[in-house]
Parts: structure tokens; sequence; C-alpha cells
């Protein structure tokens, strides 16, 4: 029987982990190759030495997940079109490929465009990516811009998942959302479950994406609380009225989001340990910390090490379509964070204005 063979598209924090997670079980089960492919982004390291070289010497990310073994299967390779050739092509007609894509949401647009025409054969993709773009016809999620692209099947994961944590295999959950295909999900399952890593696959792709891609917005909201030192209820209470936001606008952009889905590890959980311990939370703690005087840009650069964060573009690509589609009375919390975010509103205003009882049932 044929093997399939995995390649992930992203190096950073989360690639990194989910190359490592990928590679021990390609490792163990029979349907898939050994080797997993890593394309990185190159960069050349203060040492003079070449990021890829860094990984396939040591093994480990030195950057984006320092201390981390990945794995001798995973091959990381700066060349995303080589890469298209020798992993797509070389095996049309004989093996399945499966691609994992896994990059700051805002470059996936350049990686889909060099990637047109190269791909072949029977290829499975699946999106961890939390973001979006909208587009002149409006919002398109990262799995669609994928699948339209690239005219390939694309199924998501997301959930409550510190990529630091799961790097060192501590206990998390995970969410597979699938259109049409419950085989094709069961195969992602397969690849990315360990005993630390629980993945369970619902039929609403939308949903989950949304999920993963909205809390980044509630997560910003709930750094601004704790920079201000609001305290806790105040911060609950902004996560309350953030998820129920996530709800209305994901069933507001597409009528098949399942309530069920908002209580799968894609949900609450995500939003829990994001406005908890995420990076989006981290910067904007300091942005309010700093009264606003201080960008998002010059955060991200100075906390970050390279890292991106998500919730800031993703809080302005919300407003795009708010403003667009008149929805913006009926969403001030994910109004409000933009508004702070650009400067136009200082950061306390994410209480005063959120105060406002939404008018959302
Ligand atoms: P990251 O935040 O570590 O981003 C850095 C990566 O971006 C590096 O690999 C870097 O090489 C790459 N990069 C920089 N400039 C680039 C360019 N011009 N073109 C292409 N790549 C470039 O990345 P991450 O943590 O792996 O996040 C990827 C996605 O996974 C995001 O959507 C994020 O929301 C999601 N995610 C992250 C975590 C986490 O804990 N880190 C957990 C779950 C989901
Ligand atoms: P941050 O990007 O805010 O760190 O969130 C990570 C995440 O998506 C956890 O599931």
């Amino acid at each position: 029987p044929s093997k399939s063979r995995v390649t992930v598209v992203g190096s950073g924090n989360w690639g990194s982990v989910a190359a490592k997670l990928i590679a021990s079980n390609t490792l163990t089960l029979p349907s898939f190759h050994d080797e997993v492919r890593m394309w990185v982004f190159e960069e050349t390291l203060p040492s003079g030495e070449k990021l890829t070289d860094v990984i396939n010497r040591t093994n480990e990310n030195v950057k984006y997940l320092p201390g981390i073994k990945l794995g001798k299967n995973v091959i990381a390779d700066p060349d995303l079109e080589n890469a298209g050739r020798s992993m797509f092509l070389c095996f049309y007609g004989t093996d399945a490929n499966m691609l994992v894509f896994v990059t700051p949401h805002q470059f996936m647009e350049g990686i889909c465009k060099r990637l047109v025409g190269k791909i072949k054969g029977d290829v499975e993709a699946i999106s961890l990516i939390k973001g979006m773009e909208v587009k002149m016809e409006g919002p398109c999620m990262i799995s669609t811009l994928i699948s339209q692209q690239l005219g390939l099947n694309c199924c998501v994961l997301m959930g409550a998942n510190i990529a630091n944590e799961i790097a060192v295999e501590k206990f998390s959950e995970a969410t597979v959302g699938y259109r049409e295909s419950r085989e094709i999900a069961e195969k992602w399952v397969q690849l990315f479950s360990t005993p630390y890593f629980i993945v369970t696959a619902v039929q609403d792709v939308e949903g989950v994406e949304l999920c993963g891609t909205l809390k980044n917005v509630v997560a910003i909201a709930a750094g601004f609380v704790d920079g201000l030192e609001m305290g806790n209820n105040t911060k609950a209470a902004i996560m309350r009225i953030g998820l129920r936001e996530m709800k209305a606008f994901s069933k507001m952009l597409f009528s098949s989001v399942k309530d069920s889905t908002f209580f799968e590890s894609c949900g609450v959980a995500d939003l829990i340990t994001t406005c908890l311990g995420g990076r989006n939370r981290k910067v904007a703690d300091a942005f309010a910390r700093n009264g606003g005087k201080r960008s998002f840009d010059e955060l991200e650069a100075e906390m970050l090490q390279g890292q991106k964060l998500q919730g800031v573009s993703t809080a302005r690509e919300v407003y795009e379509v708010l403003s667009h589609r008149g929805w913006l009375e009926l969403f001030p919390l994910f109004a409000t964070v933009h508004e702070i975010c650009v400067g136009r509103l200082p950061p306390s205003a994410i209480v005063e204005h959120s105060e406002r009882i939404p008018k959302l049932s």
C-alpha cells in the first residue's frame, strides 16, 4: 500500500512543535514515510550561519524553539519551490502527500502564489494558521485561500495549544475541523495524536477556524485588562463578552457554524489559554502599561524575538468586515480592540466601550 509523505510549510514556534509531533508519529506509523520535510523561511543567525544549516546540524530550531530536539527525521529545507518540485512532483502517481501549513497568516498569500502550479497528484492539506484575509469580495479564511489558490482540500487544526508547553509534552487537546471526508480527518487525527496531545475531529471547518482566529482579538483585550491591572473579574467579563462576539460573528458569516464547536478545544479552551498565557496577551499588556505610547510593531519586535502576533492584524481585518457590513454596533469589543490598537482610543476604553451592552442575543 502507498505511504504518505508529510511536508510542513512553516518553522516558527508552533511550526517547529508541529513538525516534532508529526515526526514522532511518522517513525512508528507504517502508513507514513519516516522523513518529515520542514520548509524554513531562511535567515542568517548572529553567528553568521544559516538557520536551516543549524537546524539540520543540531536538530534544533535554535531561534524559534530553542532547547527542543525536533527528531532526527525532521529535515529543514530553505527552498519552497525546490521543496515543491522534489516533494510533490516526483511522488506523483505513487504516494499521497500531506501538506501542513503553519506560518503567521500574513505570509500565506505570498506562499500560495509561489506554490501555484507546483503541487500535483494526490495531496491533502491542513492549516494550523490562526487568521484570515479580507478581500474585495469579503473575508477569506486561510484554509479557503489554500483551497482556492492551490486547488486542495484543506482541513484545519486549532486548539488550546501554547506551543512551548506542547514542546515539553504537557497534556493538551486540539480540534480538527473538516468539510466532507471523515476518513481524511481521521488520517490527520492519527498523524497528530500522541498520549499527551489528544485530537478530536468535528465537521465544521469554518467554526473551528473562526474560533482559532477570533480568540486572538479577545486575547488582545484581555492583555489590556491585565496591563491596566483591572483584576480577574474584569478579565473574565471581557472573555465572556468576547466569546459571545466570536460565536455571533462566526454564525453571521457562516450559518453552518455549530454551537457545539465553541465547547471543543478550539473554542472556549483556546480562548482561556491564550488570554492567560499567550503572546497576544503579553504584548497587549505591555502596550497598555505604556499607555499606548509604544506601537505594537515596536513591542512585538522587542518582546518576541522574531515571532509574530496575529491578534492586531486580525482585529483590523475583523473591523473591515464589520464596517463593510454595517455590523460595528453589534460588536463593541472587537471594534474597540482595533480602535485601541491603532491609537484612536486609549487602552481604558476596553471596558468603557465593551460595557455598552452588545445587541447580541
Ligand atoms: P511564529 O510566531 O514563531 O512566527 C515566526 C515565523 O515566521 C518564523 O518561522 C519566520 O521564519 C517566519 N517568517 C518571518 N518572515 C516571513 C516571511 N516574510 N515569509 C514567510 N515566513 C516568514 O510562528 P508560529 O508560532 O509557528 O505561528 C504560526 C501560526 O500558528 C500562527 O497563525 C499562530 O497563530 C498559530 N499558532 C501558534 C501557536 C504558538 O503557541 N506559537 C499555537 C497555536 C497556533
Ligand atoms: P498566541 O499567539 O497569543 O501566543 O496564542 C497561541 C495560541 O494560539 C494558543 O493556542
